[in-house]
Order: C-alpha cells, then structure tokens, then sequence
C-alpha cells in the first residue's frame, strides 16, 4: 500500500461527513492504516474516538489546518471490510451519519477505547529485585516487602489475583517499579481455540422439522432467505438448534437474535445443553463491562453462538454460518428511539446476503411484510403444521362482554371456565395488556380524574405500593385517599393485572397464583421465579401481561383467557389490527402444549368484528391474507414505502411549525412521493414536550430514498429546526 495523504475517520456526531485527518507523525512512510480501525484524534479541544473509514491523496482542507492523529488504537480493524460495507449500508438506507451508525454498532467501552483484545497484566521481580530482597530490602515498608517476596516465590503474578489477595498491592507495586525492583508487562489473551462439544439431541426430528432443516442446509454455502412459519410448540427452537450444529460441524459460526422479552434463561439454557462451547450473550441488561466481554468473545472468534437482543445484528462473527432470527415479527427489533432507527430483523436479512450465508425468520405469526416477501418469490417458507407434543390446537371462541355479566372485568363464561379447568387439574393463564390496579382514579363527587401533568394521560393506580404513575413519563406520587379538587372519596376504575388478580383471589381462594408484569419482574432472576412457581404446578393461575406471550412453556395450562381484545380493534394505526392477532395467537399459544387441548376464551365489545372473526374461522393465514387485501387496497406497506419525520417541542406550535416548513420545501418533490400531515402525536403530550409527525409515503423504495436524499439536507438548515428535536424513521412501524 502506498502512503495515505490524508485519513478519513468516522467519528460520532450528527453529521453525515467523514473528518480528514493526517496519519499519526511517527508511522513510517510505508505504512497504511486498514479501514476499520479505531484512532483517537483532536477535535477542538477534545479527544475523541473515530473510525478510519478510507484514506485519500489530499484533502480540501487546508493543509495548514489538518491535524494529525493522534493514536492508533487497534492492531487489527474492529470492524472489517463486511462489516463496514453493512454498516454504510445501514446509514444509507437510514439516512443516518455513519459516525453514528458505528457507535451504534459498538459497546459504549470500545466507543471509549478500550481495547478489542483483552489482555492481561502480570507483575514479576527483576534480577536488582531478587538481590534487594536476598540482603533484606525494603526493611521499613512490610507491604512492599510481602509483595517483593509474593513475586518472588511464585515466579510473578497475574494483577488480577493480586487485587484479590493482597488489599493496598497497587501502591506497593509502584513504589517498588520506582527502584527498578520489579515490572509488569501486559499480553494479549489469545483464547481462540475453544472447545466444542455438541451433544446428542434426545429427540427424533419429524418430518417437517427434517423437511425444514433440509432446506436450510442445501443452502449453507451461500445466501437465501427462510421463513420457518410454526405454531408456537411446533418445535421451531428444534430446528433452529439443529441448523446451528450443521454449521459448527462445517467450523463456522451461528448468530441468533431473539426479541428483548425472548431471550430467557430456559432458551439460553437449550443452547447451553446442546452445544459444550463457549457462546456470548448480547442483551440490554448488561453492564459496559460484561458487554465488553461478550464483545470481545465474539470478536476473537472464542464463542461459537453468538446469541443476542436487536444490536448483536452488528455483532461482531467471525466465519459467519447462518443468521436466525426467533420471533421475527416481534416489535423489540426495530429500534425506534433514538437517532438511528433500524430494523434488526431487516439488517439481518442484509448482512446475510452480503456474508453470503442462509437466514432464517422464525414465527408463529410472521409480520406481513414478511408474509408478502414470500409471496413474492424473494422468501421461502418452510411451515410446521404440528404440535410437538400430541396436542391439538386449542379451542378459539369469543365472549361477547355486552350480553354477559361481567365482574370486575372478568365474565361469568370466563369465571366458569377457570372454575372447570382448575377442577380438571389444569393450569390458567389470564392475559391483559395493562399492568397497576387500575388505569384510572376518579372522584365520583365532582368527576375529577388524576392526570399526569406532563402527558396527556391519565395516570395508573398502583394499588399495593400505594403510588398514582405515569407509564408515559414515569411521574410518580403517592396515592390520595381524597379528591384533590373536593374532598370526597376516590375510586379506582378499569383493571390492571394487578386488580385482576385481587379479584381471582377472591374467587377462587385457596387457589395459588402467580403475576407476570413489569412491576413484579425488577430484579434479574424475578422472571425465573415466576416460571418456576408456574412449572412446578405449585401456582395454578397465572395473570399476566405481554411479558406471559413469550418464551415459556408451560405445558399444563388448559385455558388461556384474554380479557379484552378491543384495544387493537379501533387504532388510527395501520398495523394495530396485525399486533392484535399477532397477540392473540401467542398467547391463545400457550394452551394446550402439552397432551391435553386447550382452550381459548377472547372477551369483546365486538364479537362480530371480521378481523376477530377471520382470525377464528380461518387462523393467522387467514387473518393475513385479508389483512394484507386491505393494506393493497389503502396502499399501506409493504404495498408502498414510508418513512416519517417526527419531532418534539417546548409547544405545540413549533413541533408542528418545522414539520410545516419541511414540508413546504417539498413542494417541488416528485410525483411520486406523497406527503401526509404534519399531524400531533395520538398523546401530543409526553413527558411535557409536544410531538407531531410528517409522513411520506411512496410506491417505491427508490424514489423514496432519492427524494430523502435531497430534502434532508435542506430542512436540517431550517431556522424552526433549532427549536425542535426530530429525528427521521425510515419503515416505521408506529404511527400516531
Ligand atoms: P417452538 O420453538 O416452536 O415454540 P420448541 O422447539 O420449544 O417449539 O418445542 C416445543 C416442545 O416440543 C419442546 O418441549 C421440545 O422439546 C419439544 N419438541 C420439539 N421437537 C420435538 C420432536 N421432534 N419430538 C418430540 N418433541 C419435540
Ligand atoms: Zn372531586
Ligand atoms: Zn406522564
């Protein structure tokens, strides 16, 4: 390689441009420095961490005012050349900076600098040090003394065991450097030959589970996209375990992404029980340090199985062998908070193409989009029609909440069959999507109801920790005893998980139950808890939110009830309609698992809605198919391409002044792009900012993505810009 002029080097900041920088003074004139490579450079008086991106022969800065960098932090790129190529990809497509893209891409310690290989420190005692202590030194400092001779005697010693054994080492070992006496040295740990095991499966495949690894496997060598469409038990976790073992056997490596909520330990566990190697787990609930760590197994190649939540999509594979990505409809994937928004699910399908190498999206309810990629050829489906188990599919049926009477939310049909099931030694599992007592506090004297001050909502009743909150904006205050506005008595209205299982207490007493919500689940090894109590039959109903829909098998629960289906039935949003039946069919999932039926009560205002009644009559294809007859006709994606701009103010006039701005820039735009609002928010206020959104919409992606390209640049110079946060969402998956 020749000698670059300049460097170009990534660094984290809203802008989409590369910064020019000189190469470190000292290098050689021969040496070049790879892409990929992290650098520590001036930037005003700052020191930041950038990534080198490419180098050129000159730059249109003036020589005069270049700056050099000012070190080289890697000896090999963190990200190599795939792994660039996807990530400019990413900042392409969401018109992000790549500076940013990057920091997303790595644990915040190596955003720091810390370094990609762990290495360890180890303290000996020089030649002077063994003399010093032979003749008796240091006589007046016991400290020094011990570790002189701890080093001595052992033949030095790792830093690590000294911070453990010896309190106060570190200062000893400094004065003790000082005269010569000892010195460490630091070496890279080099850990990348670690064993592998795999352990017979103790079960035979069935044919469709064959059919299915089959498929996937005729095409390890190259790229292809699978959708492994299962009922929830159909053995989808079987078949996924299989196909990482085809490719460890090959010397390769497996990447797993499962949603925020899927990632437990009995899934853990069965990657564990399998394969005898190391794997590194990717979630949010690590510090930067254990990030660091499971980064850095992944990066040297240590783990086998990379196995993590939506940003191991950017995870670091070495010999990458297949992508799966578990519950791939699931909303945890796209990152819609933030600057970069990204679909995980999306990029996994990318990055597999780019590597070459099979991906395969798992679910019981494919989302449309996916569902429709396969009716267009560009996906294959593989399908498990059956249960593992022998179990049937459970019984749908709906109970009409108008004609029945209803106690505190449950209805008498719903009562008498939790009655009959626990007589029958089943186990029942009652599904409503709201945690705390009750959505809502009301004076019965005057009308007042408890608002949160910040968002337009109302705040919840937590009952047992005697707390009003906000799930919006977290405002938190204790519960009054009296209303604020007359003095007369509050009540708690509607249900939450909470009062729901107040009220099965007292129904069924004697009867153990368990709750599953975030507020029962704070600490790690909550969830655990709740599972086991669940698993081991100790407690017999389970109330819960969408936190139950996931993930755990419990195969004596006979009956699954939903307690109100209606809030997906009514949204202003396109997709509310899919969650719903999405919802629905994972939870009414978990009935029947094991050898006996199931069934599945559904209670709503609506029980001659068609969405809930293609849903029963025809199952989740069915549902699909007219779903997606709809979403053609309204032209809504993946009949079209959207993306939305959306912003938040101080008012709410200026969150919709600069969205108006933009959109007069637009005026111009091409035929093919249509603009729609700008809008507020659904709940304009949140957490005391105001926000609205922009739509745009087009027939196709190119247009879409060239217009972007284009209009971007000139509302970010918008003087209503400063006066707003906004951020752009390319394929949102919410809309107000
Ligand atoms: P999914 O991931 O689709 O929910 P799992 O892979 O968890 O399904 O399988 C559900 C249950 O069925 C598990 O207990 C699993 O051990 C069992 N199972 C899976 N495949 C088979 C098979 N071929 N024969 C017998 N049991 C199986
Ligand atoms: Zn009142
Ligand atoms: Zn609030």
């Amino acid at each position: 390689m020749t000698a670059p002029g300049v460097l170009r080097v990534a660094l984290d900041m809203p802008l989409g441009r590369l910064f020019d920088y000189l190469p470190p003074a000292p290098l050689a004139a021969d040496f070049a420095i790879e892409p990929g490579v992290r650098v520590g450079v001036p930037f005003g008086r700052q020191r930041l961490v950038g990534v080198v991106m490419e180098s050129a022969r000159c730059s249109e800065v003036p020589a005069e005012r270049l700056k050099a960098v000012l070190q080289v932090l890697d000896p090999i790129p963190v990200f190599d050349r795939s792994a660039l190529e996807l990530l400019r990809w990413a900042a392409e497509y969401y018109h992000h900076p790549i500076g940013q893209v990057l920091a997303a891409a790595l644990p915040k310690a190596l955003r720091l600098g810390a370094e990609v290989r762990a290495s360890e420190e180890r303290w000996i005692a020089t030649a002077q040090g063994r003399e010093a202590l032979a003749r008796g030194d240091p006589r007046r400092a016991p400290k020094q003394r011990e570790l002189l001779a701890h080093l001595v005697e052992h033949d030095g010693a790792l830093a690590d065991t000294l911070s453990e054994t010896m309190a106060g080492w570190r200062d000893a070992a400094r004065s003790l450097a000082a005269r010569g006496w000892i010195a460490s040295t630091e070496t890279p740990v080099t850990n990348t030959t670690a064993p592998l095991e795999i352990r017979a499966p103790a079960l035979e495949l069935r044919e469709e589970q064959t059919v299915a690894v089959e498929r996937v496997c005729e095409s390890l060598q190259r790229f292809g996209a699978f959708v492994l469409h299962g009922v929830t038990g159909s053995g989808k976790t079987e078949v996924y375990l299989r196909l990482v073992e085809r490719v460890l056997e090959q010397g390769r490596r497996a990447l797993v992404l499962v949603p925020e909520i899927g990632l437990t330990p009995q899934l853990v566990g069965r990657f564990r029980d399998r394969f005898d190697t190391p794997m590194a787990v990717l979630h949010s609930a690590l510090t930067d340090h254990e990030r660091l760590l499971a980064w850095r197994d992944a990066f040297s190649g240590h783990a086998r199985v990379v196995l993590g939540t939506r940003s191991a999509v950017f995870a670091p594979v070495p010999e990458l062998g297949i992508i799966i990505v578990d519950e791939e409809h699931d909303a945890s994937f796209k990152q819609h908070e933030g600057g970069f928004r990204y679909s995980a699910r999306d990029l996994a399908v990318v990055r597999a193409r780019r590597a070459n190498v099979p991906v395969l999206l798992g679910s019981a309810t494919p989302a449309l989009e996916t569902l429709h990629n396969v009716a267009g050829g560009r996906y294959e489906r593989l399908t498990l029609q059956h249960r593992a188990a022998q179990a049937a599919p459970p019984r749908m049926s709906l109970v009409d909440l108008r004609t029945n009477a209803v106690h505190s939310g449950l209805s008498t049909p719903a009562i008498q069959a939790i009655e009959r099931h626990l007589r029958e030694d089943g186990q029942v599992l009652v599904f409503l999507n709201r945690r705390g007592y009750a959505p809502t506090l009301l004076c019965t004297a005057c009308g007042w109801i408890a608002p949160c001050r910040d968002c337009d909502a109302r705040l919840t009743v937590h009952r047992s920790a005697g707390r009003l909150r906000c799930h919006h904006c977290g405002a938190d205050s204790p519960l009054p005893a009296r209303c604020p506005q007359c003095g007369f008595t509050v009540k708690p209205v509607g249900q939450g998980t909470e009062r729901i299982e107040e009220t099965l207490t007292a129904l069924f007493p004697g009867v153990t139950l368990a709750r599953l919500d975030r507020d029962v689940v704070r600490r790690r090894g909550d969830m655990e808890e709740v599972v086991r109590r669940m698993s081991s039959g100790q407690a017999r109903i389970l109330v819960g939110t969408q936190m139950v829909t996931k993930g755990h098998d419990f195969p004596n629960v006979t009956l699954v009830v939903v307690l109100n289906a209606d809030q997906g039935l009514f949204s202003s949003d396109f997709r509310a309609p899919e969650r719903l039946a999405q919802t629905i069919v994972q939870v009414a999932g978990r009935a029947g698992r094991g050898s006996r039926p199931g069934e599945v009560l559904i209670q709503t205002e609506f029980p001659s809605h068609p969405l809930l009644l293609s849903l029963l009559a025809e199952g989740y294809d069915g549902f699909a198919h007219t779903a997606l007859a709809e979403r053609a006709q309204a032209s809504w994606p993946p009949f079209s391409r959207l993306a939305a701009v959306r912003d938040s103010a101080k008012t709410a006039e200026a969150a919709l002044e600069f969205l108006t701005d933009a959109r007069k820039l637009a005026r111009d735009a091409s035929r093919s792009v249509r603009l729609l609002g700008p809008v507020p928010a659904a709940m304009a206020k949140r957490a005391g900012r105001y926000h609205a959104q922009l739509l745009l919409e087009s027939a196709d992606r190119s247009s879409l993505h060239q217009f972007l390209d284009s209009w971007l640049p000139r509302i970010e110079e918008l003087p209503s810009a400063r006066r707003v946060r906004w951020a752009l969402d390319v394929d949102p998956i919410e809309l107000f």
